[in-house]
Order: C-alpha cells, then sequence, then structure tokens
C-alpha cells in the first residue's frame, strides 16, 4: 500500500466555557485535521492539538510544516513504516519539535493500518489491558461555588474523578480543591495539576501540603518544565507521587526525568511524543524505570481522544488516564467525529473505545465545514 495524498484543515472547535489553567485561557480547541489517502482506497483520519505552551506550536505552524515537510515527505511510502517515516521526519529533514505536527500524520497512518487489518487500533499496540476507562472530568480555575456547582452535575452523570487545575496562590487552590471534596464526597477521586504554576519548588511544597489534607491522589507538574532539581525536591518533600507532564515530552526528556527520579509518574499525551510509536517508547522506558503513567489529552476532538483512549486501554502500565469526553457540558459546541461509547453502570461512568477498525471514528463533515478557519494574518 502506499500513501497518495495528505490533507490538512485548519479548524477551531468552539468551546463552551473557556478552559483557564495556570498556564494559558483556552476559549477554543485548535484542530488540524489531517486525512490520508493510499492507492487502496484506504482514508486514515489524525488531528494535531497543537497547544502553544507544550510544544511551541499553533494552528498555523502545524498545518503549515504538515503541509509543506511531514505531507510530502511520506508520499509513495508504505503507512505501516513508522519508524522508517520517524526516521526520515527527525533525522533527514531535521524537523525538530512539530510534535502535534507529527502526531496527527501518524496517527492517520494507525488508522490506515487498522483500516487495512480490519482492527481497532489499540488490538495493534498491545491488545486490551483493561475493559474499560472509568470516565474523568478536568476543571479549570473558578470560583469554589462553581466548582461546587460543577461538581454536582457531573457526579449526576456518573463521574466520581475529578482532575482539578491549581498552580495559582496555595490559598485559592485549597478553597478550589476543598469546594470540590466537600461536594464529591470522601469516596470521590481528586487529581491536581498546578501546569507549572507554582514554578518554585518551596512554593509548590507549601500548595501540595495544604492540598494533601484534601485527600489527593497525586499532584502533576507542580514545577518548571526544565526544573527537575525542582521536581525531585518536591518529590521528596511531600506525601502524595509527583507527575510530570510537561516536563516529559518524548523519550528523550523521560528518561532525563528518570534519570533525575524526579517523578513517579509521567503523562503521556500525543501531541507531546509526536505520536503513538514514541508515546510507546515513553511508556517502555517508565516500565523499566518503575514509574507509573497517566495518559492525558489536550481536550481534542473525538478524532485524537480516540486515540488516547486506545493507548490507555492497551497499556497496563497506565494506572490512570484522564478520560475526559468531548462532549461533555462546558467541553466542545461541535464535537468533529462520533464512535466512542460511553455507558453508566451501577451510577458510575464508563467509557469505551470504537468498535470499528483504526480509530473507529467516523467523522462529521458538517461540523468541520462550521469550525473551519482561514488564515488571520
Ligand atoms: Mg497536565
Amino acid at each position: 500500500m502506499k500513501i497518495t495524498a495528505v490533507h490538512v484543515d485548519t479548524l477551531e472547535l468552539t468551546m463552551e466555557e473557556p478552559f483557564v489553567i495556570a498556564s494559558s485561557a483556552m476559549a477554543y480547541g485548535p484542530c488540524d485535521l489531517v486525512r490520508v489517502e493510499t492507492d487502496e482506497g484506504i482514508t486514515g483520519i489524525g488531528e494535531a492539538c497543537p497547544a502553544y505552551e507544550f510544544t511551541g506550536e499553533t494552528l498555523w505552524s502545524a498545518a503549515d510544516v504538515i503541509g509543506e515537510y511531514l505531507g510530502p515527505a511520506v508520499l509513495g511510502r508504505d503507512p505501516f513504516d513508522l519508524e522508517a517515516i520517524h526516521h526520515v521526519w527527525d533525522r533527514e529533514l531535521y524537523t525538530v519539535g512539530n510534535q502535534a505536527a507529527k502526531a496527527a500524520v501518524e496517527m492517520a497512518l494507525w488508522d490506515i493500518q487498522g483500516k487495512a487489518l480490519g482492527k481497532p487500533l489499540c488490538e495493534l499496540i498491545g491488545g486490551r489491558a483493561r475493559p474499560a476507562l472509568q470516565e474523568v472530568v478536568a476543571f479549570g480555575w473558578d470560583e469554589p461555588e462553581a466548582l461546587a456547582a460543577d461538581t454536582r452535575a457531573m457526579k449526576a452523570l456518573g463521574i466520581h474523578i475529578f482532575k482539578i487545575k491549581v498552580g495559582d496562590t496555595p490559598e485559592r487552590d485549597e478553597q478550589r480543591v476543598a469546594a470540590v471534596r466537600e461536594t464529591a464526597g470522601p469516596d470521590a477521586r481528586i487529581t491536581v495539576d498546578a501546569n507549572q504554576g507554582w514554578w518554585d519548588a518551596k512554593t509548590a511544597v507549601r500548595g501540595i501540603k495544604l492540598l494533601e489534607k484534601h485527600g489527593i491522589e497525586f499532584a502533576e507538574q507542580p514545577v518548571r518544565m526544565d526544573d527537575l532539581e525542582a521536581a525531585r525536591f518536591v518529590r521528596a518533600h511531600v506525601d502524595v507521587p509527583i507527575a510530570l507532564d510537561e516536563s516529559v515530552r518524548g523519550p528523550r526528556e523521560a528518561l532525563a526525568c528518570a534519570k533525575a527520579e524526579a517523578c513517579d509518574m509521567f503523562v503521556v499525551k500525543l501531541m507531546k511524543t509526536g505520536g503513538i510509536l514514541n508515546a510507546l517508547k515513553v511508556n517502555a522506558i517508565a516500565e523499566a524505570a518503575g514509574i507509573t503513567v497517566m495518559v492525558g489529552n489536550m481536550g481534542e476532538s473525538s478524532v485524537a481522544m480516540s486515540a488516547h483512549f486506545h493507548v490507555n486501554i492497551a497499556l497496563a502500565n497506565a494506572v490512570h488516564g484522564d478520560a475526559d469526553l468531548p462532549w461533555r457540558p462546558g467541553a466542545l459546541e461541535f464535537d468533529i467525529g462520533r464512535g466512542i461509547e460511553q455507558q453508566v453502570v451501577e451510577g458510575i461512568s464508563w467509557i469505551d473505545v470504537p468498535k470499528g477498525p483504526g480509530l473507529g471514528i467516523e467523522l462529521i463533515e458538517e461540523n468541520v465545514e462550521r469550525q473551519r478557519v482561514e488564515r488571520r494574518w
């Protein structure tokens, strides 16, 4: 099979409410939608969600890199030859970084592989390590009363795992976490993510110690992404496990974090690793170092979210996952794909990957059209 064409559409996915965290405020989701065609009539789809503060990319930079470099480099190649394709991208074209752009094209190639073999993506990367994923919701910075109301609404939908964005002043963080804990009850699972917001190690230790009283499971990215010494200090001075997200971009950074003994958990996201192949390599480093992984996401549509769920369900070393649904209140107004499955069993909301081959996602073309944007400058 040969790749014959690579197309990229630029979309801005409308969000019902802006999502505010320590490092950014998102009013819409940037989305580079990639379609890869082959000479056997199979088309694969993939999605980039370029988050500037994570990988330095934007909607337009990712589209340019896909259109000018990554796309042309795969024409005429077999979509199964992923190692060779990454080698060309990274070492012959020197397309350093551009991880979300690479993830989008590579995702479409996995989708083609699954469609060619008639197998869902998770079966190509290890099979099922767990039957389903428990749904999680992430709360951005908001007033404690608003967070309590949101917690009540999400509980009613069967959600009992809450990820709370912190990294504000430790006192305001504590008010937010306390509001969610009080409303969610003692059995709910709560995790926190500072997105580098506490910045230095001592503030982070103070913040985490305040939050530990409210039963948090782990704390994510307490300090600056490039300060592994600070992360190591924090890890040594608090009781809860430390997860690193922004610090762990690909295998090289994962190895550095493991060597520095800077964390207990890696957050794996396809937009940081440059795709699934590198995500599996990051997981291999984690396993070898006795580090667990959680599979995160960037709040993408069902296209990339399906890829994250397939990876999450396939990795036995993944102990936690940000299994958020794109269509929950406050998230995307017009999702661009369908296929992800969700059901409530005995009061708990469970997510499953689509049944179909590859990503298993069918595009909702009218929602693609309505959110397409042209360059503004
Ligand atoms: Mg994070």
